[in-house]
Formats: structure tokens, C-alpha cells, sequence
């Protein structure tokens, strides 16, 4: 007899009938002999529903009393389905977040979760009970003394029902929704996208503009820091769906079961170094050549920066580890011979990271690390950035005061910060899934100071009017003046005010100015495999100069590598390297 929690969405739940129908689902489960805890979100789109009454009284509610109103939501449908349960003749009982233990922060709205006290859930399970709890909502009861009804944030009953299958070391974690699992890419652009049996929390963190409308990313976080096995698969069928895996083990001693801070963790890896070719040719299949003689030569990259065209040239810089350097310089100079450029390259440095699924859309915490690293005096050689990670590559010599100074800022205890982490390689593929985001628009801002801060006070500028950057790209090359320049994407609504706050900005800087690209989309090719692959960047830039589209920026993580493209090829370009791949049905 395993103990399983599962989350029905409010889809699932979205009508008396439909709720019929899960309480049915629930008492077969039942009766395969499993104990249950169920976790459901409000019916349908009442969380909007009630939203929408709010704003007919004011435009500015007041947060304790939003999460008054909005929890009510989740009440409404545990109480129903356990209704509908007990018609059925499997006992059940209804617990709200605050019944059930559920304790967050005090933050109205948008509260992370502390801990959760199970004993009552656990002494109900005794009784052979099965416990339908209302996801997004939870009670401050055990911070300050005072109860007051929190909720977590829009989408935030994944994380309830994750959070509470940590808690209860439950076997495993099922979230029922309106889609089969998650798919290889967009099913509407690629005709045989393919569900994916597993994928690990990494990974899906990683994907976000796919996965995070299948599951809330907070939850992939607690499920991967807990080792939580998590399903996640239709309400209307009894197919499998798609595993969500992690290989970590429950650790309760760090405190929260979500982090006070949204960064998860720190990296820092030595003995790197960087490679810069500039002034080499722009045009489709020179980045492919690159990366496949590197390759060829066994050298295996890890971040590539590609940005900021000049008219017709272009400047790729890569990272190695340093006892790879000398072969891959070997390779650069034979393609350098024939397609010209020059050359430069760079050892003694360190890659310095934070990751955390908190990252994603909080546009501060890039500017932050930026800002801790220039108030310590240290010089960003080169920043990628992904969904829930920001890159920075340093001195060496200045990576244990950076490490010093960012863990004390974002608040992390030992057990989150790895020096030079070894990762398992466990034969993942190198790409599992890719994603298409077609709402960025891409900036450059040229000239600009080539100094500690520079890049912090773009961010900080941006963050102020709440702007997040995704793929922010600085150039390695420094113009005649030393100045440099670094390019962006960021999401097309926020446009105007980005342009705004940037003009005003760069005034301050002599000879700097701003520079919006064509329309573009981003790709990303996203595998666990990646960093044990060589090649993998060779072969999407392959697949793309295949089809004669120019890459206008490429940005990378460990496993991760995003392409910058103009918007008309974005369609063709992800089918082609989901087939290059062999993502699809009847591919592999
Ligand atoms: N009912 C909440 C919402 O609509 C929580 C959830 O569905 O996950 O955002
Ligand atoms: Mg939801």
C-alpha cells in the first residue's frame, strides 16, 4: 500500500458532473488499495470569476483581503467533491490550507511555503479517510502567532499538492489536467510532436515557455529539491503521461520547503576559459562549422555567446574548460584560416551561477548578482542567462569573494552552493524537448562603458519598471573606444517602456546608443545530455544553415542552447531541429 496525492486542475472539476466523474476516478484509485490525499484547485475559472468581482469595487484591493476572497474558490470544490466521495461510499473528509497545516510566509498573494504539520493529515490517513485539500492557500499560523489566509500565486495548487507529497514522503505526486503530459514542442507548429515519457525537473525548469503551462514551475522546484516522483497526465483518459523525475534526496534540515529566496542555489566552476573569434563572416553555416570542427577536435563547449552584429561580421565567443583550450584553439585557427578573423582567448577564469525557478519573471535577482558583483569591484567578462539561471564568468582569483558575497545577499545556507559540481552522466539525450517563444523582441545597447556596474545598471533600470531580460548577451568584443556592447531580449509588451527607461539611461553615456533588431524568436533545445555530448550546438546550427537562416544571437546554459532567429523562419527552424533530433512520432 503506497500513499499517492493527486491534484485535480479546474478544468477537471469544472462542472457537478465533472466532479462526479473525478470522485469515481478517486475511489477506483481507492480501491486498488492506495492511501489518498487529493488536492484540488477552485472549479473552472472561478479564481478569475471572483478576481473580476473585486475589480468591479476597486482597482486596488487589498491584498489580505484578495486571498480572503479568492481562497473561498478551493473551498467550494473541496467541500463538493467530498461530497460527491462520500455519496460513493469512500469515506473522505475536506481540510482547508490552514486545517491541513499548510504554513507559508506572511507575503499576501504570492506566499511561499514553510512547512507543513501533518500530523492531522497523517492521523486521518490512519483512519482510513481520504483527505481532499484545497490547493493554493495556507495559513501564517506558525510564524507570528496570528492566523491570516494566505494563497501562493495564480496556478499555485501544483505547488500545494507537491509541496504536501514531500511532506508526507508520499510515493508519488499526481497532477491531473486537461492536456496528456508534456509534449517534445508545440504540437501546433510540429505536426508529430511526441509525448514525453519522462523528463527530469531540469530539464522542465529549463523548457518553461513549454512547460510552464502544464505545471506551475514552483512545483517542479519542490519536487526536484525533494526527490519528489511527479506524473503529470490527463483527467479524461488512463493513460501514463509524462514522469517528472529528480535524483536528489528529501532534505528537510535546510529550512523552508520552498526557499525564502527565489535563487535556489549557487555554482561556481573553476578553471575556465574563454574563447573570442571576432570579425569572422555573418552568414548561415559559419557557427555550424565552428562548432563541428570544435567538435571533431573533441573539445566540448559549454556557454556560447553570439551577439551584436557589425554590418556583415560577427563575434561568437565560447567557454571550455581550460585543459581543453589548447585543442580547441588548434580548431579555431584552421577555420580562421580559411574564413578569416581573428582570435583571442582568455584562462584563469571562473563560471559563477544562480539558479532557481524564483528567477523566472522577477526581473531583480539578475540585476542584483549584477550589482553585489560590481560593488565587490569585479569586472563580468561574459553573462548567459536562461529561464531560472544567470551566468556569469569572472576573474578567477575573485571567485571565493563572489561566492562569499552573492550567498550572504540571496540569504544561501552551505548545502545550497556547489564548487566545481561533478554531474552523473546518466544517458539522458542530449536534446529531450525544444521550445518556440515568439513574444521577445530583441535590443542592443551599443557603446556602452566596458566597467563594473555597466551591465547591473541596465538591469536595475529594467527592473525598476519591472522589465525582466531574458538571454541578456555581452559582447566580448571591445570597440576602438573600450566601450562594449551587450544585447537582450525581452518580452514585446514591455517595449516601449524598456526603450524609454533605456534612452534615458545611455544619455549618461557618451557615444552609446540603442538599437532594436528585426523581429525574432527564441528556440531552445533543452537536454540533461547536453553537457556529455560533443557537437549538439553543431548540429542545431547545422539544421538551421541547412535551411540558410542566419542566427542573430545564440545563447547557452549547460543544458540548454538558445537560438535568436528571425521571426518568419521560426516555424520552419523548429521543425527542423525537432526532426535533426528525432524528437518526433515514428522518429526514434
Ligand atoms: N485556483 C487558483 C488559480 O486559478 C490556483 C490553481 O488553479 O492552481 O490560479
Ligand atoms: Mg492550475
Amino acid at each position: 500500500m503506497a500513499l499517492l496525492v493527486q491534484k485535480f486542475g479546474g478544468t477537471s472539476l469544472g462542472s457537478i458532473e465533472r466532479i462526479k466523474a473525478v470522485a469515481q476516478r478517486i475511489k477506483s484509485s481507492k480501491e486498488k488499495g492506495d492511501d489518498l490525499v487529493v488536492v484540488v484547485s477552485a472549479m473552472g475559472h472561478q479564481t478569475d470569476e471572483l478576481t473580476r468581482l473585486a475589480s468591479e469595487i476597486t482597482v486596488d484591493p487589498p491584498h489580505r483581503e484578495m486571498d480572503m476572497l479568492l481562497s473561498t474558490g478551493e473551498q467550494v470544490s473541496i467541500s463538493l467533491l467530498t461530497m460527491a466521495l462520500n455519496e460513493l461510499g469512500t469515506p473522505a473528509i475536506s481540510l482547508t490550507g490552514t486545517q491541513a497545516g499548510i504554513i507559508t510566509e506572511s507575503a499576501h498573494g504570492r506566499a511561499r511555503i514553510l512547512e507543513i504539520r501533518t500530523e492531522r493529515i497523517k492521523n486521518l490517513l490512519d483512519q482510513g479517510q481520504t483527505i481532499v485539500i484545497a490547493g493554493f492557500q495556507g495559513t501564517t499560523l506558525g510564524i507570528g502567532g496570528i492566523a491570516e489566509i494566505t494563497t501562493l500565486g495564480r496556478g499555485g495548487s501544483d505547488t500545494s499538492a507537491v509541496a504536501l507529497a514531500a511532506s508526507l514522503e508520499a510515493a508519488k505526486c499526481e497532477i491531473y489536467t486537461d492536456v496528456p503530459g508534456v509534449l517534445t514542442t508545440d504540437p501546433r507548429i510540429v505536426k508529430n510532436a511526441k509525448l514525453m515519457k519522462s523528463i527530469s525537473c531540469d530539464e522542465m525548469l529549463e523548457l518553461a515557455s513549454l512547460g510552464a503551462a502544464v505545471l506551475h514551475p514552483r512545483a517542479v522546484e519542490i519536487a526536484r529539491n525533494f526527490g519528489v516522483t511527479l506524473v503529470v497526465k490527463s483527467s479524461w483518459d488512463n493513460l501514463d503521461g509524462t514522469t517528472l523525475t529528480s535524483n536528489k534526496k528529501p532534505d528537510f534540515s535546510q529550512g523552508g520547503i520552498e526557499h525564502r529566496s527565489p535563487v535556489d542555489g549557487l555554482e561556481l566552476l573553476e578553471n575556465q576559459a574563454v574563447v573570442a573569434l571576432s570579425n569572422i563572416p555573418d552568414r548561415p553555416g559559419i557557427a555550424a562549422e565552428l562548432f563541428e570542427s570544435l567538435s571533431e577536435g573533441g573539445v566540448n563547449v559549454d556557454l556560447i555567446i553570439q551577439a551584436t552584429h557589425q554590418i556583415d561580421s560577427n563575434d561568437i565567443t565560447f567557454t571550455v574548460a581550460e585543459n581543453e583550450l589548447h585543442n580547441a584553439l588548434t580548431q579555431c585557427k584552421k577555420l580562421v584560416n580559411t574564413i578569416g578573423g581573428d582570435i583571442s582567448f582568455q584562462k584563469d577564469l571562473t563560471k559563477l551561477s544562480i539558479y532557481g525557478a524564483g528567477i523566472m519573471g522577477r526581473p531583480g535577482i539578475a540585476s542584483s548578482l549584477f550589482q553585489i558583483l560590481s560593488d565587490s569591484g569585479i569586472n563580468i567578462r561574459l553573462i548567459a542567462t536562461s529561464e531560472v539561471k544567470v551566468s556569469c564568468v569572472i576573474d578567477a582569483e575573485l571567485g571565493k569573494k563572489a561566492l562569499r558575497n552573492v550567498s550572504e545577499v540571496f540569504k544561501l545556507t552551505d548545502k545550497q552552493i556547489t564548487v566545481n559540481p561533478t554531474i552523473e552522466n546518466n544517458n539522458e539525450p542530449e536534446v529531450r524537448g525544444i521550445a518556440l517563444d515568439k513574444d521577445q523582441i530583441q535590443i542592443s545597447v551599443k557603446n556602452v562603458p566596458d566597467k563594473p556596474g555597466t551591465a547591473s545598471t541596465i538591469c536595475s533600470t529594467l527592473a525598476e519598471k519591472n522589465i525582466s531580460l531574458d538571454t541578456i548577451v555581452q559582447s566580448e568584443r571591445k570597440h576602438k573606444d573600450k566601450t562594449k556592447d551587450i544585447s537582450f531580449t525581452l518580452k514585446k509588451n514591455d517595449r516601449s517602456d524598456a526603450k524609454y527607461a533605456l534612452k534615458e539611461l545611455i544619455g549618461n553615456w557618451k557615444g552609446s546608443n540603442l538599437e532594436e533588431g528585426e523581429s525574432i524568436v527564441r528556440i531552445s533545445a533543452v537536454g540533461s545530455g547536453m553537457p556529455f555530448t560533443k557537437g549538439t550546438a553543431g548540429k542545431i546550427f547545422r539544421a538551421l544553415a541547412n535551411q540558410k537562416i542566419n542566427i542573430e544571437m545564440i545563447a547557452t546554459s549547460e543544458i540548454r542552447t538558445t537560438c535568436i532567429i528571425s521571426e518568419k523562419y521560426g516555424e520552419k527552424a523548429l521543425n527542423e531541429i525537432h526532426s535533426c533530433f528525432k524528437l518526433g512520432k515514428n522518429e526514434s
